[in-house]
């Protein structure tokens, strides 16, 4: 039950009291928006969309676009997204009205789109009008040995620029037929996995194309912000240069911990419970921030962000944004806001408080 009431409700009130940052939530439900509202989300610091594409007709469509040979195949594909997505982020927004939403742009680690299973591969060959021998081929070209480090995130977004069309078209429409409704809403696009200032820029100058061009087909304009990821030890070390185009940086230090560690993510599992029994590590770094590897990458991003660009806006949306000991380092190195999980959003709360105190 999220009511906070009694005792709770009062510890909390208390909290935001002495707390200096914000903290908001990782969600792209409107179920899980609206849970971590009612314990006291300030707005939300991820939306990872591409858990939009699961299943149902979504997942087909997905599908079609990058079993697609061409522009003009992910085109067909997306022009049918474009309303599926413009209705989620419209249900999104509206469980935040008046508070900042970062929706990042795709970023999926393709396998986990591409159809293996033969079932699959027969219905997409039928859906989009081929023999399952293309689908096959399709899906062996798209096969990566590491995907984690492969073709996902603004890696997607600048090979097929027509994604991030797609999606900031959608985002922005959605947040111009709320403010039509009389909702005030704050979409904040964000680009993931960037490592050079480079890759920002092709991203941004689509994003900012789009929308002067919705603006001037709606006749009207909502507020919005660019933003990037910083996750990639690179795009730690040039903030400064990044800084000069994001309007603001959400360290993903889930990412910024596999690449600093050079652990994988999904199978760290397999040797972090000896290290920690060996005493060679003293956290499991996925769920405690290095303070002193990943923590000085956060430190150095920070820093050489804000000289390029002083009011840029910071914030983390990694695991460790939930974590008590991880919200007391990202108070103390200056961010605006934590990012967690709906259910941890108290305990972020709480920890803001102390750190703000201690
Ligand atoms: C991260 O890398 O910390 C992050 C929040 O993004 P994801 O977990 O979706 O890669
Ligand atoms: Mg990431």
């Amino acid at each position: 039950d999220p009511e906070l009431s009694g005792d709770f409700g009062e510890i909390m009130e208390l909290a935001d009291k002495f707390r200096k940052i914000d903290v908001r939530t990782n969600a792209e439900t409107e179920r899980d928006a609206k849970v971590a509202r009612e314990f006291g989300a300030q707005g939300i610091g991820l939306c990872r969309t591409e858990h939009m594409f699961f299943e149902g007709e979504r997942l087909v469509r997905m599908r079609e676009m990058i079993l697609s040979d061409d522009e003009a195949g992910r085109r067909i594909a997306l022009d049918k997204l474009l309303p599926i997505q413009r209705q989620d982020f419209k249900d999104v927004l509206n469980t935040m009205i008046g508070f900042p939403v970062t929706i990042r742009l795709l970023d999926p680690p393709l396998h986990e789109f591409v159809p293996h299973e033969k079932e699959n591969q027969e219905s997409m060959a039928k859906e989009m009008g081929v023999s399952v021998d293309v689908i096959k081929k399709k899906v062996e070209d798209l096969h990566e040995f590491n995907p984690m480090l492969g073709h996902r995130g603004c890696r997607l977004g600048n090979t097929y620029p027509e994604i991030t069309e797609m999606q900031a078209r959608a985002i922005l429409e959605a947040a111009l037929e709320l403010k039509a409704e009389g909702k005030p809403t704050f979409p904040e696009i964000m680009i993931p996995l960037v490592g050079t200032v480079k890759e920002l820029k092709m991203q941004e100058k689509i994003v900012r194309d789009i929308a002067d061009q919705v603006f001037k087909e709606k006749g009207d304009k909502v507020d919005y912000m660019v933003g990037t990821m910083i996750e990639i030890p690179r795009a730690a070390l040039t903030a400064d240069e990044i800084a000069e185009v994001a309007q603001f940086f959400s360290f993903g230090t889930n990412d910024l911990t596999q690449m600093t560690f050079g652990y994988s993510r999904d199978d760290a599992g397999k040797f972090l419970p000896v290290y920690l029994k060996q005493g060679i590590l003293k956290n499991d770094p996925f769920q405690v921030l290095d303070q002193e590897g990943v923590g000085q990458l956060v430190h150095t991003g920070i820093e050489r962000g804000r000289k390029t660009n002083p009011i840029l806006k910071v914030g983390i949306c990694g695991e460790h944004g939930g974590e008590p000991s991880s919200v007391e380092f990202c108070v103390k190195a200056g961010m605006n806001y934590v990012s967690c999980s709906p259910f941890r959003v108290p305990i972020a709360r709480l920890a803001a408080a102390q750190a703000s105190l201690r």
